[in-house]
């Protein structure tokens, strides 16, 4: 079969370069809510990549962090919608990862590492989403042997495909409870995904809760105050500026191509170029544990980057870019997630002084 894919062990195995082929050819199949990349999740598994985020206890790669910022970084490049589902499949992992609860974790993390079983979160209601409201959009009481739900998710990522979803609720007193919910439990409805400016084919929507049940043997953690602080990463986490940076590198690539022949093309792709190489060493040295800039001045960066650089894909591509179904017009959609996505409040600041002419 031609689509086969070896194992991917590192990030710079010759494999990644077929498994990015393949994706970027895929990549322009996934426009609707309809739509879910189903088969480059397939080759993704074929190759091991949700290997590389998980340890070798549960037969994972152990990849460190920074092979895993090459990895996404690649990946992102040649299909932000997979990439983005992979992260979320990634936070769920991480959430699981970091409870005490062996048995549990010898349930899962093993079947997800193959790929066998898909999991997502549903934690943005608990750190960027709907903070502002009175009450809280999804509520636990506790119950005998275990926790009800009754409320709303509003925001999860490939809902209907996931079999296990890493959910956070609040308690009537103000604390939180995270948990991992089997999504085949009775009073679970995923919503249809949305219509979205990019990225539809994740389809991303809500899941209701009406009175669901979830076992005490199934809490990840809490109760107790701001639960999502510790244990398997935070909003404006690396990934999403790994991603932001990936996307860039595709709009610079094609620009590259452009300016060939294009002089006057030649001055910005120069000084974007520079921009994306400091920005990966940014990246890099953060991901060793050495950073070199606050991760949200990192995240700050690479949203700006990610919308300069696909809109100058943009202007080189000119009307023909602007035609629905031309990569570049979808890379400068996608490029607004980054946004929006898990984007913390100073960060989100400092994209509305850059957009304002203001210094920071
Ligand atoms: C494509 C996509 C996929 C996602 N996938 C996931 C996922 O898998 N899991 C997950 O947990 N999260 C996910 N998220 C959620 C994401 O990380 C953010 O939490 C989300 O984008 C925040 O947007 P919101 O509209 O919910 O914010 P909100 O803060 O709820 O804002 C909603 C509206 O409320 C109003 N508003 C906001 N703040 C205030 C205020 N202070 N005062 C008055 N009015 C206000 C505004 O009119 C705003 O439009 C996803 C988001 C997107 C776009």
């Amino acid at each position: 079969m031609k689509h086969l894919i070896k194992e991917i062990r590192s990030p710079a195995a010759p494999q990644m370069n077929d498994l990015c082929e393949q994706l970027t050819e895929l990549s322009g199949g996934l426009q609707t809510h309809s739509d879910w990349p189903s088969e480059q999740l397939d080759r993704c598994a074929e190759a091991g990549v949700f290997r590389w985020f998980m340890s070798e206890e549960w037969g994972g790669y152990g990849w460190s962090d920074e092979d895993v910022v090459r990895g996404y970084l690649r990946l992102s490049s040649a299909c932000l919608t997979t990439t983005f589902v992979i992260t979320q499949f990634v936070a769920a992992c991480r959430r699981i990862s970091a409870s005490s609860d062996k048995r549990l974790k010898s349930e899962l993390l093993p079947e997800l590492a193959a790929g066998k079983i898909f999991a997502s979160v549903g934690i943005s209601h608990l750190t960027t989403s709907r903070r502002h409201l009175a009450k809280p959009v999804l509520v636990a009481e506790p119950v005998t042997g275990g926790w009800s739900l009754n409320g709303v998710a509003p925001w999860v990522t490939g809902g209907r495909c996931a079999d296990e979803l890493v959910v956070g609720s609040s308690l009537k007193e103000g604390t939180q409870v995270l948990m991992v919910a089997a999504m085949n439990s009775r009073g679970i409805q995923v919503e249809n995904g949305f219509e979205l400016v990019g990225l539809s084919g994740s389809q991303t929507g809500k899941v209701s809760f009406e009175n669901v049940f979830v076992p005490d043997s199934r809490v990840l953690a809490g109760p107790g105050e701001n639960i999502m602080s510790s244990g398997g990463g935070s909003t404006g986490g690396l990934q999403t500026s790994a991603l932001a940076v990936g996307l860039s590198c595709a709009a610079l690539e094609y620009l590259k191509v452009q300016a060939v022949h294009r002089a006057e093309l030649q001055e910005n792709l120069a000084a974007l170029e520079q921009q994306m190489e400091q920005l990966q060493e940014h990246l890099f040295s953060a991901a060793i544990g050495q950073p070199s800039c606050s991760r949200e001045a990192l995240r700050t960066e690479a949203n700006s980057l990610v919308l300069r650089s696909t809109q100058s894909a943009l202007v080189a591509a000119k009307g023909a870019g602007y035609v629905e179904g031309h990569r570049v017009g979808r890379w400068c959609r996608e490029a607004l997630f980054f946004l929006v996505w898990s984007c913390p409040q100073p960060v989100a600041q400092a994209n509305l002084c850059e957009l304002a002419g203001l210094e920071l």
